[in-house]
């Protein structure tokens, strides 16, 4: 298992009723976005604006596999396991070819 941690930034603007909107892209650099907030607050000096903190958590795991292949059953292709692993490519009438396959 590995975890991945992630932090960006982006910047929020406050909304009439009080609550926070986001109001930027997601930015790596807390400068960058500092920056983007100054700006923000020049050219839109009648809303309230902010930085935010994102972290997002990564985790990856490996999964088993079962490495052993179904049998073909014969009959109704919808009732074998091994056919149901190529379901897509199967057409009506959808018929198993059997132990031999
Ligand atoms: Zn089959």
């Amino acid at each position: 298992m590995s975890t991945t941690r992630t932090v960006d930034y982006f910047l929020q603007v406050q909304q009439p009723d009080g609550s926070w909107e986001t109001g930027s892209g997601p930015m790596h650099d807390y400068n960058h976005a500092l920056a983007r907030l100054g700006i923000r607050r020049q050219t839109m000096p009648e809303y309230e604006h902010r930085i935010a903190q994102r972290t997002t958590v990564q985790t990856v795991t490996m999964l088993p596999i079962d490495e052993e292949a179904p049998t073909h059953i014969g009959g109704n292709a919808e009732d074998c396991p091994a056919c149901a692993r190529y379901v897509h490519n199967v057409t009506y009438p959808s018929i198993c070819p059997g132990p031999s396959a």
